[in-house]
């Protein structure tokens, strides 16, 4: 099976309409990562690699769960047959919490801010950990921004003293400031995610008005010395207008310091609403040049422990989804 291929496919549609056999364990509903605050979506599984995909009773693509997590996925008239996972906290095997929902800046392409603003304490984020510590091998925290950059980074090591008696590794993605990755790391994060979003300075500043584009390359590149390379992650987002050759040397930029890119589909929300997805071929581009990329910088993303590098779900993940 070509499952980039089929992936590339499937990302760039983004959605599924969810047919036979009820799937209520299989649903997750989330606050985070693409698709925050819709309808749900589902993960699907095959020996070779796993998808999220929206679900949407509009959507041109089926997907039939057949019962017990069997399901087929019909693509242009070829069966796929694989499974639905259970969710642990927002993704499969990992407890993925956001732990502050609303945020006082306004990116772009981001549903958070529409989402009512509220936050978790350390001791419900704790309970809810609890809740699935049988079937989690690590935890996972991102967040918007309640009030300022530097009281969410306080709030977030707050949470993170609480979760550390669980003994799993933890993965924070928040937005940076001056001393981030040094107090995470004191703290015994194990991997962070300081997502550069767009691919020139020019875009991230219309995307993420208010937001300093030098903060989050700051941090990336001292998080490289404190957690190692293939623990360091930033999200790239395709389709925000950018050119191949803008993703390509912003591919090659973060490769270059170290952190492991990680290509996230636009999912056209909030302000974006009427962008398109990207399309499979140009995923499928991508992925190539990425891949080679990571290759030539010696990362390997099949060392991730925590967040979507480990989850796989949204994106094309070199060195994780099966190149056979
Ligand atoms: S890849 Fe990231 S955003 Fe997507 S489902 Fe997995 S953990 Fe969530």
């Amino acid at each position: 099976m070509d499952w980039p291929g089929l992936k590339a496919r499937l990302l760039s549609q983004g959605t599924i309409r969810l047919s036979g056999e009820p799937a209520g364990p299989y649903r997750s509903s989330s606050t985070a990562g693409p698709g925050a605050g819709s309808g749900g979506s589902v993960f699907f599984s095959t020996g070779r690699g796993r998808v999220r995909l929206a679900i949407d009773p509009e959507s041109s693509l089926e997907l039939v769960h057949l019962g017990s997590g069997r399901a087929i996925l019909n693509d242009c008239g070829t069966e796929i047959t694989g499974m639905l996972e259970k969710v642990a906290l927002h993704c499969p095997r990992q407890a993925y919490i956001t732990v502050t929902s609303g945020c006082v800046f306004r990116c772009r392409y981001c549903e958070v801010p529409a989402i009512t603003a509220g936050r978790k304490t350390p001791r419900e984020i704790e309970a809810m950990v609890e809740s699935v510590k049988d079937r989690i091998d690590s935890i996972a925290l991102t967040s918007g921004v309640l009030a300022s950059i530097e009281e969410e980074e306080e709030y977030v090591l707050s949470v993170v003293k609480r979760l550390q008696r669980f003994s799993l590794p933890i993965g924070v993605s928040i937005f940076p400031g001056e001393n981030t990755a040094g107090r995470l790391h004191a703290a015994g994060v194990a991997e962070v995610k300081f997502n550069v979003e767009a691919a020139t300075r020019d875009l991230f500043t219309i995307m993420c008005p208010g937001l300093p584009y030098e903060a989050v390359w700051n941090a990336l590149q001292r998080s490289v010395e404190l957690f190692g390379k293939d623990h360091v992650f930033s999200n790239l987002i395709i389709g925000l207008g950018e050119s191949d050759g803008e993703a390509e040397s912003c591919i090659s930029a973060l490769c270059a310091i170290g952190v492991i890119p990680v290509l996230r589909p636009l999912n056209p929300a909030g302000a974006l609403a009427g962008y398109s997805r990207p399309p499979a071929e140009r995923l499928l581009r991508l992925y190539t040049f990425h891949t080679d990329a990571l290759s030539a910088a010696g990362l390997n993303p099949a060392h991730a422990r925590t967040m979507c590098v480990e989850c796989t779900g949204c994106d094309l993940v070199p060195g994780r989804d099966a190149l056979i």
